[in-house]
């Protein structure tokens, strides 16, 4: 089943419901999508990215209910600005989201992914560092690090087509990967490491990515 909503630019997105799972996916259409995706996450219809939904506490949600969202970087000006405003000796760690018409937006690195998406879905989110030297932009590091979100490494492909729009420099792939799980039996949320599915209460943890 298809929905066609629009995006907060106005531009055509198309809301994807899969039958097969709970989450939605995200499908920039032609008109919107300048391949330079290369293909890595096109159908016939367009590129296809996975849509995450906040999956953190409610404690947190209702803390936050009301901080402003990130800001909307467009170009490398503006994340050079962002910088120089937030960091410190051209260098600034941020909180990032991609929002679902692969919009890049920076807050403070303490802010929740939530509050800084604007409490909509994200394609991405995690933190990223950035570095600015004379008028070059770089992105140094970048993980999915995000408990609100708990994104998938493969959420990169949204990433990459962001920064790649933006014509930000970046590492090529997340500098740190994390792998979430949610515990079916106690409710938490583990970050897998060293291929450890085990949740602290005991419980098994499944090999896929299950929010
Ligand atoms: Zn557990």
């Amino acid at each position: 089943m298809l929905t066609v909503i629009r995006g907060p630019d106005g531009g055509a997105v198309k809301m994807v419901e899969n039958s097969e799972s709970p989450w939605q996916h995200v499908l920039l259409g032609y008109d919107q999508c300048d391949r330079r995706c290369h293909g890595r996450v096109a159908s016939e219809e367009g590129c296809i990215f996975k849509s995450y939904q906040y999956v953190g506490p409610a404690s947190i949600l209702e803390r936050v209910q009301g901080q402003p969202s990130g800001r909307l970087v467009k170009g490398c000006a503006d994340i050079r600005v962002w910088v120089l405003e937030n960091g410190s000796n051209g260098s600034a760690t941020a909180t990032f989201t991609v929002d679902s018409s692969l919009g890049l937006r920076l807050a403070d690195r303490h802010s929740e992914h939530v509050a800084c998406a604007g409490f909509r879905p994200v394609l991405s989110a995690g933190e990223i560092v950035i570095e600015v030297q004379g008028s070059d932009v770089e992105v140094t590091s970048i993980s999915n690090q995000s408990t609100g979100f708990c994104p998938e490494p493969s959420s990169w492909a949204a990433v990459s087509e962001c920064l790649e729009r933006i014509g930000l420099e970046h590492p090529g792939e997340f500098t740190a990967v994390f792998d979430f799980r949610l515990c079916g039996e106690c409710g938490a949320r583990n970050l897998i490491k060293d291929e450890w599915f085990e949740c602290p209460c005991g419980a098994e943890l499944p090999k896929h990515w299950n929010f």
